[in-house]
């Protein structure tokens, strides 16, 4: 980064692969340890600093906040901030010594475009008051449900049968 500071106008580009140096997020979803960070940053020498933009890509792992089962969602998160050189105006980072703490910037970025309340599905119906099971599957469990005979019927019909499935009577649901 050296060769842009104090050069206004320069720009870099970088797509770089980390890794997260320790869990990030404290709620129901985080990002683990050693995760994957796929980094696209462009730095752009600024007057005032380093104008650090670009995009993150990631796994968030956790629990859906409804039935508790376990869930990964994909993270994608967009930032941009000014980095400023020591002495000028204050803002939330500066420029040390010649870098950038790209690493507050992501993670900070990261953590606050996590969901408080993830779902495992945008209908989960959570769990169940009484007996605390999930009641992700329809009510009435469908596995039990034996095949309804119009559907088994049509099953068995081959695009040669094509005759018979026209002249298969209408069966009105009983
Ligand atoms: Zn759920």
């Amino acid at each position: 980064m050296r060769d842009i500071e104090r050069h206004p106008g320069e720009m870099r580009e970088h797509s770089l692969d980390l890794a997260t140096p320790e869990k990030w997020g404290e709620g129901l979803l985080s990002i683990p340890e050693g995760e994957t960070l796929e980094l696209d940053v462009r730095l752009e020498s600024v007057h005032e600093g380093i104008l650090v933009s670009g995009t993150v890509d990631t796994t968030a792992t956790g629990v859906c906040g409804r039935c508790l089962i376990d869930i990964t969602e994909p993270v994608e998160v967009e930032f941009q901030e000014l980095f400023a050189y020591p002495g000028d105006e204050a803002s939330d980072y500066d420029v040390q010594d010649d870098h950038v703490d790209l690493e507050n910037l992501v993670r900070d970025a990261i953590v606050l475009s996590l969901p408080f309340q993830p779902v495992c599905q945008p209908d989960c119906p959570g769990l169940d008051p009484n007996t605390g099971e999930r009641l992700t599957e329809s009510p009435g469990n469908t596995e039990q449900t034996p095949a309804d005979p119009r559907w088994a019927a049509l099953q068995q019909y081959t695009p040669d049968d094509g005759d018979a499935l026209r002249a298969a009577p209408k069966t009105e649901k009983s």
